[in-house]
Protein backbone atom coordinates (compact mmCIF):
# COMPACT_ATOMS: atom_id res chain seq x y z
CA UNK A 1 0.00 0.00 0.00
CA UNK A 2 1.44 3.21 -1.02
CA UNK A 3 1.35 5.73 2.05
CA UNK A 4 1.79 9.54 1.59
CA UNK A 5 4.41 11.03 3.61
CA UNK A 6 3.89 14.87 4.66
CA UNK A 7 5.77 17.24 2.70
CA UNK A 8 6.04 21.21 3.79
CA UNK A 9 5.83 22.95 0.47
CA UNK A 10 4.71 21.40 -3.13
CA UNK A 11 5.59 23.83 -5.94
CA UNK A 12 4.64 22.95 -9.39
CA UNK A 13 4.95 24.30 -12.60
CA UNK A 14 3.99 23.68 -16.00
CA UNK A 15 7.65 23.57 -16.72
CA UNK A 16 10.44 23.13 -14.05
CA UNK A 17 13.95 24.10 -14.36
CA UNK A 18 16.49 21.64 -12.63
CA UNK A 19 19.50 23.54 -13.93
CA UNK A 20 20.90 20.52 -12.84
CA UNK A 21 23.79 18.90 -15.57
CA UNK A 22 21.99 16.65 -17.54
CA UNK A 23 18.37 17.81 -16.28
CA UNK A 24 16.86 19.68 -19.13
CA UNK A 25 12.67 21.12 -18.83
CA UNK A 26 10.49 19.17 -17.18
CA UNK A 27 6.91 19.29 -18.17
CA UNK A 28 4.10 19.51 -15.61
CA UNK A 29 6.58 18.76 -12.27
CA UNK A 30 6.95 19.80 -8.78
CA UNK A 31 9.29 20.35 -6.10
CA UNK A 32 8.67 18.62 -2.71
CA UNK A 33 10.68 20.56 0.32
CA UNK A 34 10.93 19.31 4.03
CA UNK A 35 12.53 21.02 6.31
CA UNK A 36 13.61 23.98 3.88
CA UNK A 37 15.58 21.58 1.75
CA UNK A 38 14.35 19.59 -1.93
CA UNK A 39 13.20 16.45 -0.76
CA UNK A 40 12.56 15.09 -4.86
CA UNK A 41 12.08 16.98 -8.33
CA UNK A 42 9.89 15.05 -10.95
CA UNK A 43 6.43 14.99 -12.56
CA UNK A 44 3.59 16.55 -10.43
CA UNK A 45 1.09 13.52 -11.15
CA UNK A 46 4.53 11.41 -9.62
CA UNK A 47 5.27 13.66 -6.48
CA UNK A 48 1.12 13.51 -5.49
CA UNK A 49 0.98 10.16 -5.35
CA UNK A 50 3.91 10.32 -2.81
CA UNK A 51 3.79 13.70 -0.59
CA UNK A 52 0.86 14.54 1.41
CA UNK A 53 1.65 18.74 0.92
CA UNK A 54 0.81 20.99 3.80
CA UNK A 55 1.05 24.05 1.75
CA UNK A 56 0.98 24.19 -2.05
CA UNK A 57 2.13 27.02 -4.66
CA UNK A 58 2.31 26.69 -8.63
CA UNK A 59 2.95 28.78 -11.69
CA UNK A 60 4.31 28.66 -15.08
CA UNK A 61 8.21 28.21 -14.80
CA UNK A 62 9.80 27.01 -11.96
CA UNK A 63 13.73 27.42 -11.18
CA UNK A 64 16.18 27.72 -9.36
CA UNK A 65 16.27 31.38 -7.16
CA UNK A 66 18.24 33.99 -8.68
CA UNK A 67 21.69 34.94 -7.35
CA UNK A 68 22.92 38.75 -7.20
CA UNK A 69 26.97 38.58 -6.86
CA UNK A 70 27.63 41.85 -6.37
CA UNK A 71 25.78 45.02 -5.20
CA UNK A 72 25.34 47.69 -2.67
CA UNK A 73 22.18 46.99 -1.36
CA UNK A 74 22.11 50.35 0.70
CA UNK A 75 22.17 52.27 -2.04
CA UNK A 76 18.54 52.41 -2.82
CA UNK A 77 18.50 55.52 -1.50
CA UNK A 78 20.42 57.50 -4.15
CA UNK A 79 18.59 55.44 -7.23
CA UNK A 80 18.21 58.21 -10.25
CA UNK A 81 20.02 60.97 -8.32
CA UNK A 82 23.39 60.90 -10.10
CA UNK A 83 23.05 59.68 -13.57
CA UNK A 84 25.07 59.96 -16.69
CA UNK A 85 28.35 60.33 -15.62
CA UNK A 86 31.55 57.81 -15.28
CA UNK A 87 32.40 56.03 -12.18
CA UNK A 88 35.21 58.48 -10.77
CA UNK A 89 33.46 61.68 -11.04
CA UNK A 90 30.54 59.63 -10.14
CA UNK A 91 32.28 58.06 -6.79
CA UNK A 92 33.90 61.36 -5.73
CA UNK A 93 31.79 64.25 -6.71
CA UNK A 94 28.12 62.02 -5.46
CA UNK A 95 28.55 58.90 -4.06
CA UNK A 96 31.39 59.27 -1.34
CA UNK A 97 30.01 62.97 -0.27
CA UNK A 98 26.24 61.55 -0.43
CA UNK A 99 27.37 59.12 2.03
CA UNK A 100 29.32 60.72 4.13
CA UNK A 101 26.12 62.55 5.07
CA UNK A 102 23.50 60.18 5.05
CA UNK A 103 24.93 56.73 5.19
CA UNK A 104 23.73 56.39 8.98
CA UNK A 105 23.12 53.03 10.66
CA UNK A 106 19.48 53.61 10.30
CA UNK A 107 19.44 55.14 6.73
CA UNK A 108 21.36 52.00 5.45
CA UNK A 109 19.19 49.71 7.13
CA UNK A 110 16.15 51.23 5.25
CA UNK A 111 17.94 51.32 1.73
CA UNK A 112 18.89 47.36 2.56
CA UNK A 113 15.37 46.41 3.25
CA UNK A 114 13.58 48.07 0.29
CA UNK A 115 16.39 46.45 -1.78
CA UNK A 116 15.59 43.03 -0.46
CA UNK A 117 12.21 43.96 -1.11
CA UNK A 118 12.71 44.89 -4.60
CA UNK A 119 14.73 41.70 -4.78
CA UNK A 120 12.94 38.90 -3.43
CA UNK A 121 10.13 40.07 -5.83
CA UNK A 122 11.62 40.29 -8.75
CA UNK A 123 12.96 36.44 -7.75
CA UNK A 124 16.53 37.08 -6.43
CA UNK A 125 16.64 34.74 -3.23
CA UNK A 126 20.64 35.18 -2.24
CA UNK A 127 22.83 38.67 -2.68
CA UNK A 128 25.89 39.72 -2.02
CA UNK A 129 26.29 42.66 -0.52
CA UNK A 130 29.51 45.20 -0.46
CA UNK A 131 28.55 47.69 2.01
CA UNK A 132 28.72 49.49 5.62
CA UNK A 133 26.86 48.38 8.48
CA UNK A 134 26.75 45.24 7.78
CA UNK A 135 25.60 43.27 10.91
CA UNK A 136 21.95 45.67 10.54
CA UNK A 137 22.22 44.30 7.06
CA UNK A 138 22.23 40.68 8.13
CA UNK A 139 20.06 41.48 10.92
CA UNK A 140 17.74 43.02 8.16
CA UNK A 141 18.05 40.29 5.86
CA UNK A 142 17.83 37.44 8.23
CA UNK A 143 14.20 39.02 9.40
CA UNK A 144 13.21 39.16 5.40
CA UNK A 145 14.00 35.50 4.99
CA UNK A 146 16.31 36.61 2.27
CA UNK A 147 20.10 34.41 1.77
CA UNK A 148 22.44 36.69 1.88
CA UNK A 149 26.43 37.19 1.55
CA UNK A 150 27.75 39.99 3.94
CA UNK A 151 30.75 41.80 3.06
CA UNK A 152 32.07 44.63 5.23
CA UNK A 153 33.41 47.19 2.85
CA UNK A 154 37.15 47.96 3.54
CA UNK A 155 38.45 51.36 2.41
CA UNK A 156 41.66 52.97 3.25
CA UNK A 157 39.80 56.30 4.61
CA UNK A 158 37.15 57.07 7.06
CA UNK A 159 34.18 55.56 5.83
CA UNK A 160 30.40 55.39 7.45
CA UNK A 161 30.77 53.51 10.67
CA UNK A 162 34.53 52.76 10.31
CA UNK A 163 37.16 55.74 11.10
CA UNK A 164 39.91 52.95 9.82
CA UNK A 165 40.51 49.99 8.04
CA UNK A 166 41.29 48.08 11.33
CA UNK A 167 37.83 49.13 12.19
CA UNK A 168 36.58 47.72 9.64
CA UNK A 169 38.68 44.33 10.02
CA UNK A 170 37.60 44.29 14.00
CA UNK A 171 34.19 44.60 12.23
CA UNK A 172 34.16 41.76 10.04
CA UNK A 173 35.61 39.29 13.11
CA UNK A 174 32.19 40.53 14.70
CA UNK A 175 30.23 39.58 12.20
CA UNK A 176 31.81 36.22 11.27
CA UNK A 177 31.01 35.40 15.15
CA UNK A 178 27.54 36.76 15.13
CA UNK A 179 26.18 35.49 12.36
CA UNK A 180 27.69 31.53 12.47
CA UNK A 181 25.50 29.11 12.35
CA UNK A 182 22.63 31.15 10.78
CA UNK A 183 21.39 29.60 8.16
CA UNK A 184 20.60 32.25 6.04
CA UNK A 185 23.68 34.59 6.45
CA UNK A 186 27.29 33.61 5.30
CA UNK A 187 30.21 36.62 6.01
CA UNK A 188 32.99 37.94 3.96
CA UNK A 189 35.44 40.79 3.54
CA UNK A 190 34.57 43.21 0.67
CA UNK A 191 38.10 45.04 -0.06
CA UNK A 192 36.69 48.02 -2.21
CA UNK A 193 39.63 48.66 -4.71
CA UNK A 194 43.02 48.32 -5.42
CA UNK A 195 42.59 52.49 -5.95
CA UNK A 196 41.27 52.86 -2.20
CA UNK A 197 43.65 50.22 -0.82
CA UNK A 198 47.10 50.11 -0.45
CA UNK A 199 48.79 46.85 -1.06
CA UNK A 200 49.59 46.68 2.65
CA UNK A 201 46.54 46.69 3.45
CA UNK A 202 45.25 44.56 0.25
CA UNK A 203 47.15 42.00 2.08
CA UNK A 204 46.27 42.50 5.46
CA UNK A 205 43.04 41.79 4.87
CA UNK A 206 44.07 38.83 2.68
CA UNK A 207 45.27 37.94 5.53
CA UNK A 208 42.43 38.50 8.37
CA UNK A 209 40.07 36.72 5.77
CA UNK A 210 42.29 33.75 5.61
CA UNK A 211 42.31 33.84 9.27
CA UNK A 212 38.78 33.39 9.74
CA UNK A 213 38.13 31.05 6.56
CA UNK A 214 36.16 33.35 4.78
CA UNK A 215 35.98 34.48 1.00
CA UNK A 216 37.38 38.50 -0.24
CA UNK A 217 34.85 40.60 -2.60
CA UNK A 218 36.70 43.28 -4.77
CA UNK A 219 36.34 45.26 -7.79
CA UNK A 220 38.25 44.52 -10.12
CA UNK A 221 39.52 46.37 -12.95
CA UNK A 222 36.03 47.80 -13.82
CA UNK A 223 37.67 51.00 -15.58
CA UNK A 224 40.63 51.39 -17.88
CA UNK A 225 41.11 54.34 -15.79
CA UNK A 226 41.72 51.75 -12.86
CA UNK A 227 43.79 49.89 -15.20
CA UNK A 228 45.90 52.57 -16.23
CA UNK A 229 46.58 54.31 -13.24
CA UNK A 230 47.26 50.90 -11.04
CA UNK A 231 50.33 50.14 -13.55
CA UNK A 232 51.41 53.82 -13.14
CA UNK A 233 51.73 53.37 -9.50
CA UNK A 234 52.56 49.46 -8.83
CA UNK A 235 53.36 48.70 -12.23
CA UNK A 236 50.77 45.85 -12.18
CA UNK A 237 47.56 45.51 -13.74
CA UNK A 238 44.52 45.06 -10.65
CA UNK A 239 44.74 41.58 -11.22
CA UNK A 240 48.75 41.20 -11.24
CA UNK A 241 48.79 43.56 -8.05
CA UNK A 242 45.73 41.42 -6.29
CA UNK A 243 47.89 38.21 -6.67
CA UNK A 244 50.84 39.63 -5.53
CA UNK A 245 49.31 40.54 -2.08
CA UNK A 246 46.96 37.14 -2.11
CA UNK A 247 43.74 38.67 -2.46
CA UNK A 248 43.45 37.01 -5.66
CA UNK A 249 42.48 33.09 -5.18
CA UNK A 250 39.89 30.55 -4.73
CA UNK A 251 36.57 31.82 -3.31
CA UNK A 252 37.38 35.78 -4.31
CA UNK A 253 34.86 37.34 -5.77
CA UNK A 254 36.07 39.66 -8.28
CA UNK A 255 33.37 41.84 -9.26
CA UNK A 256 33.46 43.38 -12.93
CA UNK A 257 36.28 42.71 -14.76
CA UNK A 258 35.42 44.87 -17.66
CA UNK A 259 39.00 45.09 -18.74
CA UNK A 260 41.02 42.21 -18.35
CA UNK A 261 44.35 41.70 -20.70
CA UNK A 262 44.77 37.95 -21.30
CA UNK A 263 47.30 37.56 -18.88
CA UNK A 264 44.69 38.66 -16.47
CA UNK A 265 42.53 36.24 -17.17
CA UNK A 266 45.16 33.29 -16.99
CA UNK A 267 46.01 34.44 -13.52
CA UNK A 268 42.20 34.22 -12.51
CA UNK A 269 41.46 31.24 -13.86
CA UNK A 270 44.63 29.52 -12.09
CA UNK A 271 44.10 31.28 -8.79
CA UNK A 272 40.36 29.73 -8.70
CA UNK A 273 38.00 33.04 -7.99
CA UNK A 274 35.07 33.88 -9.59
CA UNK A 275 34.54 36.92 -11.52
CA UNK A 276 30.72 38.49 -11.15
CA UNK A 277 29.69 39.86 -14.48
CA UNK A 278 27.44 43.37 -13.99
CA UNK A 279 26.65 44.20 -17.35
CA UNK A 280 24.22 47.01 -16.76
CA UNK A 281 26.05 49.10 -13.87
CA UNK A 282 28.85 48.85 -16.67
CA UNK A 283 26.94 50.29 -19.23
CA UNK A 284 25.58 52.59 -17.65
CA UNK A 285 28.39 54.50 -16.02
CA UNK A 286 30.12 53.87 -19.63
CA UNK A 287 32.88 51.64 -18.37
CA UNK A 288 32.91 49.46 -21.10
CA UNK A 289 31.51 46.09 -21.90
CA UNK A 290 33.03 42.65 -20.06
CA UNK A 291 34.48 39.99 -22.61
CA UNK A 292 31.54 37.76 -21.45
CA UNK A 293 32.36 35.35 -23.93
CA UNK A 294 36.35 34.99 -23.61
CA UNK A 295 35.76 34.53 -19.45
CA UNK A 296 33.25 31.46 -20.33
CA UNK A 297 35.36 30.19 -22.45
CA UNK A 298 38.46 30.37 -20.38
CA UNK A 299 36.34 28.40 -17.74
CA UNK A 300 36.65 31.08 -15.02
CA UNK A 301 33.57 30.62 -12.45
CA UNK A 302 31.07 33.14 -13.34
CA UNK A 303 27.81 34.50 -11.94
CA UNK A 304 25.85 37.71 -12.76
CA UNK A 305 25.01 40.95 -10.24
CA UNK A 306 23.03 44.00 -10.60
CA UNK A 307 25.73 46.15 -8.93
CA UNK A 308 23.71 48.88 -6.55
CA UNK A 309 20.76 50.98 -7.52
CA UNK A 310 22.70 53.94 -7.77
CA UNK A 311 24.21 52.56 -10.77
CA UNK A 312 21.85 50.33 -12.92
CA UNK A 313 19.35 51.67 -11.73
CA UNK A 314 16.98 49.02 -10.49
CA UNK A 315 18.09 45.60 -8.98
CA UNK A 316 15.92 43.33 -11.33
CA UNK A 317 18.62 40.57 -12.26
CA UNK A 318 16.42 39.46 -15.45
CA UNK A 319 17.72 42.54 -17.08
CA UNK A 320 21.09 41.45 -16.53
CA UNK A 321 20.61 37.82 -17.86
CA UNK A 322 19.31 39.46 -20.86
CA UNK A 323 22.57 41.45 -21.37
CA UNK A 324 24.43 38.88 -20.59
CA UNK A 325 23.17 36.87 -23.30
CA UNK A 326 22.66 39.62 -25.62
CA UNK A 327 25.99 41.73 -25.47
CA UNK A 328 28.71 38.90 -26.45
CA UNK A 329 26.55 38.43 -29.73
CA UNK A 330 26.63 41.92 -30.25
CA UNK A 331 30.44 41.87 -29.61
CA UNK A 332 31.64 38.72 -31.39
CA UNK A 333 28.82 38.51 -34.18
CA UNK A 334 28.37 35.07 -33.33
CA UNK A 335 24.75 34.13 -31.82
CA UNK A 336 25.44 30.95 -30.99
CA UNK A 337 28.48 32.43 -27.96
CA UNK A 338 26.08 32.82 -25.33
CA UNK A 339 23.04 30.32 -25.80
CA UNK A 340 19.89 31.29 -23.80
CA UNK A 341 20.65 28.44 -21.35
CA UNK A 342 24.24 29.45 -20.44
CA UNK A 343 22.60 33.09 -19.59
CA UNK A 344 20.03 31.86 -17.36
CA UNK A 345 22.60 29.14 -15.53
CA UNK A 346 24.96 32.02 -14.70
CA UNK A 347 22.46 33.69 -12.93
CA UNK A 348 21.60 30.68 -10.67
CA UNK A 349 24.73 28.11 -10.45
CA UNK A 350 26.87 30.12 -11.61
CA UNK A 351 26.26 32.52 -9.22
CA UNK A 352 26.07 30.40 -6.45
CA UNK A 353 29.59 28.46 -6.99
CA UNK A 354 30.99 32.15 -7.30
CA UNK A 355 29.51 32.87 -3.86
CA UNK A 356 30.87 29.36 -2.34
CA UNK A 357 27.40 28.82 -2.15
CA UNK A 358 27.18 26.06 -5.11
CA UNK A 359 26.67 22.46 -2.79
CA UNK A 360 23.61 24.22 -1.06
CA UNK A 361 21.69 26.41 -3.46
CA UNK A 362 21.37 27.35 -7.31
CA UNK A 363 20.17 24.18 -8.34
CA UNK A 364 16.91 22.25 -8.31
CA UNK A 365 18.47 18.63 -6.69
CA UNK A 366 17.05 16.54 -3.59
CA UNK A 367 19.64 17.96 -0.51
CA UNK A 368 19.74 21.32 -1.69
CA UNK A 369 18.55 24.19 -0.02
CA UNK A 370 14.87 25.30 -1.09
CA UNK A 371 15.44 28.51 -2.52
CA UNK A 372 13.39 29.20 -6.10
CA UNK A 373 11.37 31.37 -7.89
CA UNK A 374 7.97 30.97 -9.53
CA UNK A 375 7.43 33.08 -13.17
CA UNK A 376 3.74 33.53 -14.26
CA UNK A 377 3.56 33.06 -17.87
CA UNK A 378 0.22 33.84 -18.58
CA UNK A 379 0.98 37.01 -19.83
CA UNK A 380 1.28 38.85 -23.62
CA UNK A 381 4.78 38.64 -23.91
CA UNK A 382 5.45 35.22 -22.38
CA UNK A 383 2.82 33.93 -24.84
CA UNK A 384 3.41 31.07 -26.48
CA UNK A 385 5.77 29.25 -24.55
CA UNK A 386 7.66 26.90 -26.68
CA UNK A 387 10.96 26.98 -24.74
CA UNK A 388 11.08 28.45 -20.96
CA UNK A 389 14.63 29.33 -20.96
CA UNK A 390 14.18 31.48 -24.53
CA UNK A 391 11.37 33.21 -22.35
CA UNK A 392 14.06 33.64 -19.19
CA UNK A 393 16.68 35.00 -21.37
CA UNK A 394 15.47 37.44 -23.84
CA UNK A 395 11.33 38.20 -22.70
CA UNK A 396 10.68 38.05 -18.72
CA UNK A 397 11.27 40.78 -16.28
CA UNK A 398 11.25 40.74 -12.63
CA UNK A 399 7.55 41.75 -12.08
CA UNK A 400 6.70 38.47 -14.06
CA UNK A 401 8.04 36.22 -10.65
CA UNK A 402 4.76 35.10 -8.60
CA UNK A 403 6.08 33.49 -6.05
CA UNK A 404 9.61 33.05 -3.98
CA UNK A 405 10.72 30.83 -2.01
CA UNK A 406 13.79 30.83 0.58
CA UNK A 407 15.14 27.90 2.54
CA UNK A 408 11.64 26.23 2.32
CA UNK A 409 9.96 29.52 3.30
CA UNK A 410 7.56 31.07 1.09
CA UNK A 411 8.78 34.84 1.25
CA UNK A 412 6.50 36.18 -1.71
CA UNK A 413 3.29 35.08 -2.33
CA UNK A 414 1.03 35.61 -5.17
CA UNK A 415 3.31 38.83 -5.54
CA UNK A 416 2.95 39.84 -2.22
CA UNK A 417 5.28 40.17 0.52
CA UNK A 418 5.00 38.06 3.27
CA UNK A 419 8.13 38.91 5.56
CA UNK A 420 7.92 42.41 5.03
CA UNK A 421 5.69 45.51 4.83
CA UNK A 422 6.33 47.06 1.69
CA UNK A 423 4.15 50.32 1.88
CA UNK A 424 5.95 50.92 5.13
CA UNK A 425 9.51 49.96 3.93
CA UNK A 426 8.54 52.41 0.54
CA UNK A 427 7.49 55.05 2.52
CA UNK A 428 10.63 54.69 5.29
CA UNK A 429 12.59 55.37 2.09
CA UNK A 430 10.66 58.24 0.39
CA UNK A 431 10.92 60.21 4.43
CA UNK A 432 14.90 59.79 3.69
CA UNK A 433 15.25 60.65 0.28
CA UNK A 434 13.18 64.18 1.01
CA UNK A 435 16.47 65.00 3.10
CA UNK A 436 19.07 63.76 0.63
CA UNK A 437 17.28 65.46 -2.24
CA UNK A 438 17.84 68.86 0.15
CA UNK A 439 21.08 67.55 1.49
CA UNK A 440 23.30 66.55 -1.94
ZN1 LIG B 1 30.11 47.77 -6.97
Amino acid sequence: MNEKKPCDLLISGDVVLPMTSGLPELADSAVAVVDGAIAEVGTAADLRTRWEPGDEIRGGVVLPGLVNTHGHAGMTLYRGLGDDMPLEKWLHEFVWPAEKLFATEENVAAGTQLAIAEMLASGTTCFADMYFFQQRVGDVASACGIRTLLGQAVIGFPVPGCPTPEHAFEKVRALHERFAGNPLVDTSMALHAVYTLTPELLARGAEVADGLGIPLQIHVSETETEVRNCRDEHGLTPPALLNRTGVLRRGTICAHGVHLTEDDVALVRESGAGVSLNPESNLKLASGIPDIAGLLAAGIPLGLGTDGAASNNDLDMWDSVRLTALLPKGVTRDPEVVPAGAAVRLATAGGAAVLGMADRVGRLAPGMRADLCVIDTDAAHLTPLYHALSHLAYATHGSDVIHTVVDGRVVYRDRVHTTLDLESTKNEVRRIAAKIAVGV
